[in-house]
């Protein structure tokens, strides 16, 4: 039984009574009577019943019809019309006023119960349906996909804002306008659909599948979309629902996307991934025609390294943005010019006649970046060496070529600069040596493969040993004992130095420990660090060994050639400085072969001054390498330097050094470098004939 409240609108009092204490009977709570039309306006508004029986016929200048309008203007509640008589005229006006329900008077109350139970249920469900769209429309209104739906003739029942939006249509301007029209596309990529409306019932739908397609606007402006076309059926009706959304913005990331993937942020070219495509399309291409022949150039700034740090990144990033216009300027535009990694361009020179046209493109970037670099405040010369490569029908991927490019690059780099090299057979022989060589001392180094042998080294007057030289050699399996002038360099462009370096040291400083320990007198040894090695902390790595093996630091000597001294000038200088208050001694090895002037090389805590062998092998015969030595000698002890002369391996030599004042004296003469057991031999009788001259020196005269 339902307890509503119900609002009776009679002005028939009797009328009113009979009907209220019906209705009370029935269960239904009477909330109150009104009888004139404005009075039940005003009790709707106040007391808000679930429903009105209104009589058609007030006595007032509004009827029961004008008075439900009224009310259902402002309030929205199921009114049912009772009436005793009722003609088409007020029928007409009454439907006007959507009337829950119609009674004629007189009425059972059976027939009265129904009509208010089925005015409830029917606003009820109004009700529910008015609030589900109400939730759909504001759910429609704020998806950030467009959303359209259609019956299959294209008539439009719904469109949502963001649908507004894309398509560039209003929703009031709908009424005669078809899904087709709306939606005009066109195809963006393979398996697109279109819309017509004799196909809506058709296949042309994506079953949950987004699509992208060109949506051409009222204006005639294309906008990328992506939609899905979606069938939705139940026994009465079938729509068509479009859901999609503008692409254009990811379109853009996208591209974005694949751009940075391809392309170098600083210049604008196309990267290394680029050109290994372009190259991988050249050889594949090749594979299938017998085209002209084609070259992969490599590009190298020479020195560039100086320009970053002496002026800073921003004008290194200017310097590499200008070469590259002037490679862009100086190309064919068939040809691919890529920034392949830092300061190196590689360039695809499609197609060369030989290697000669090759040659003249080359040239022609290298005088392109020997022009002066205008830098505001700076102008700056650079030069650049290229390494060429040019196609045979043996390349078959693109690693093999960008392999060679840069073995001919490396070539180009150890001569003067500005070089340039083709790639040839003897060149891939020796690239082939170098991997061999660096996989050969990774496992030379772990197997235990390397020794350090000791050269003496003596006093040019007494003869007597004062220090030795440490030398590494590799003991190769099959090889026998390879030359550190093959492998070192090896080692030193590989970074293997640093291990194998480390080796050396501490190998160095245990034999040290062991001859110390033996009571052998060792005097000290000297050992050659290269230039990767002193881009670490020696001094820090140093100290660690002169702990852990607890040797004296004067026993160690280190060897630095030019080329250390001349770099990173303050912060050799002061490492120097650290190991010499170590205790340590310093050398310069092979001097007179690197460009440092003596009065440069004051500003270093240097001991020795190592002459390079290739001044003493002739200074017996050729006039020029004397008077370099003696000049070298003369200004070495002018600034408190030991001189030593490397490679002496004849008396003349000798004579010649002792009377240009040379102090120390190393080489084939007197010794050739010896294995720690041999050194050790020497070291013993050397400590027996030491012993026995104190003994006669202390024996009494007979
Ligand atoms: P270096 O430091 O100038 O060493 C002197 C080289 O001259 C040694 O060659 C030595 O055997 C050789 N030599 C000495 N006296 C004579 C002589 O009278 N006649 C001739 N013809 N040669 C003589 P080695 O041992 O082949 O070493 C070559 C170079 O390898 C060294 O030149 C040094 O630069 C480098 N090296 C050797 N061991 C090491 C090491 O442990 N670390 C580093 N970084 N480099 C090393
Ligand atoms: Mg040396
Ligand atoms: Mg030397």
């Amino acid at each position: 039984m339902s307890s509503s409240n119900l609002l009776i609108v009679e002005d028939e009092v009797l009328v009113a009574m009979d009907i209220k204490s019906r209705l009370t009977k029935m269960g239904y709570t009477v909330v109150d009577v009104a009888s004139r039309g404005q009075e039940a306006v005003e009790k709707a508004l106040d007391l808000r019943p679930d429903l009105i029986l209104m009589d058609i016929n007030l006595k007032d200048d509004m009827d029961g019809v004008d008075t439900a309008i009224h009310i259902r203007e402002q309030y929205d509640v199921p009114i049912i019309f009772c009436t005793a008589y009722s003609n088409e005229d007020t029928l007409e006006r009454a439907k006007v006023s959507e009337p829950y329900g119609y009674v004629l008077k007189p009425f059972d109350n059976r027939e009265l119960e129904i009509n208010i139970e089925i005015a409830l249920y029917k606003h009820k469900v109004e009700r529910d349906l008015s609030d589900t769209r109400t939730r759909l429309d504001a759910t429609l209104a704020h998806v950030s996909d467009g959303i359209i739906a259609a019956d299959p003739d294209g008539v439009i029942h719904l469109i949502n804002p963001m649908a507004e939006q894309i398509t560039g249509w209003r929703r009031q301007d709908l009424q005669h306008v078809t899904l087709d029209r709306i939606m005009t596309l066109e195809p963006f990529e393979a398996g697109g659909i279109q819309l017509r409306p004799h196909m809506l019932a058709g296949a042309q739908f994506s079953n949950g599948r987004y699509v992208r397609q060109y949506l051409r606007r009222p204006g005639g402006e294309l906008k990328p979309i992506e939609l899905c076309v979606n069938r939705i059926e139940n026994h009465r009706s079938e729509l068509i629902v479009i859901t999609f959304r503008d692409i254009s913005q990811q379109l853009g990331y996208e591209e974005q996307i694949r751009h940075n993937a391809f392309f170098d942020g600083l210049t604008g070219l196309p990267n290394r991934a680029l050109f290994f495509d372009r190259l991988e399309n050249a050889l594949n291409h090749r594979s299938r025609s017998h085209d002209a022949p084609f070259a992969v150039a490599f590009l190298d700034l020479d020195k560039f390294g100086v320009v970053n740090e002496g002026l800073g990144h921003d004008s290194g990033d200017r310097v590499i943005d200008e070469v590259a216009r002037r490679l862009e300027r100086s190309l064919r535009p068939d040809d691919t010019l890529s920034r392949f990694s830092g300061d190196i361009f590689a360039i695809l020179l499609d197609p060369v006649d030989s290697v000669r046209g090759a040659i003249t493109a080359v040239s022609r970037m290298q005088k392109a970046i020997e022009q002066p670099f205008d830098l505001g405040d700076v102008t700056i010369n650079l030069t650049a060496s290229t390494g060429i490569v040019l196609y045979q029908p043996d390349y078959t991927c693109a690693e093999d070529m960008i392999r060679d490019a840069d073995t001919a690059l490396h070539r180009a780099k150890s001569e003067v600069r500005g070089s340039c090299a083709v790639f040839d057979a003897a060149m891939y022989e020796s690239a082939l040596k170098f991997i061999d060589c660096r996989r050969g001392i990774q496992t030379g180094l772990d197997n235990d493969e390397f020794e350090v042998h000791y050269q003496p080294i003596v006093d040019a007057d007494t003869e007597e040993l004062v220090s030795m030289e440490a030398l590494v050699r590799w003991k190769h399996p099959e090889r026998g004992y390879v030359s550190p002038v093959e492998f070192i360099p090896v080692a030193e462009e590989t970074g293997l130095i640093l291990p194998l370096g480390e080796w050396v040291l501490a190998t160095v400083c245990e034999q040290i420990e062991y001859w110390q320990r033996r009571g052998l007198d060792a005097p000290r040894v000297a050992v050659n660090l290269s230039a990767r090695q002193f881009e670490g902390e020696v001094p820090k790595l140093v100290a660690n060994l002169l702990e852990r093996t607890g040797i004296s630091p004067e026993s160690l000597t280190l060897e630095i050639t030019e080329g250390i001294a001349m770099k990173n000038v303050e912060r050799n200088i002061r490492m120097l400085n650290e190991l010499r208050f170590l205790g340590l001694s310093i050398s310069i090895d092979d001097f007179g072969t690197g460009y440092s002037s003596l009065a440069y090389l004051k500003r270093f805590p240097l001991n020795t001054l190592k002459i390079d062998r290739s001044f003493i092998k002739d200074i017996t015969t050729n006039d020029e390498d004397r008077e370099i030595t003696r000049a070298i000698i003369a200004m070495g002890q002018n600034l408190q330097l030991k001189v030593l002369a490397e490679g002496v391996e004849t008396d003349d030599q000798i004579t010649l050094l002792r009377e240009s004042g040379c102090d120390l004296i190393q080489g084939y003469y007197y010794s050739k470098p010896l294995g720690a057991a041999a050194m050790t031999c020497y070291l013993q009788q050397r400590l027996r004939a030491m012993t026995r001259r104190a003994d006669m020196s202390l024996a009494p005269a007979v």
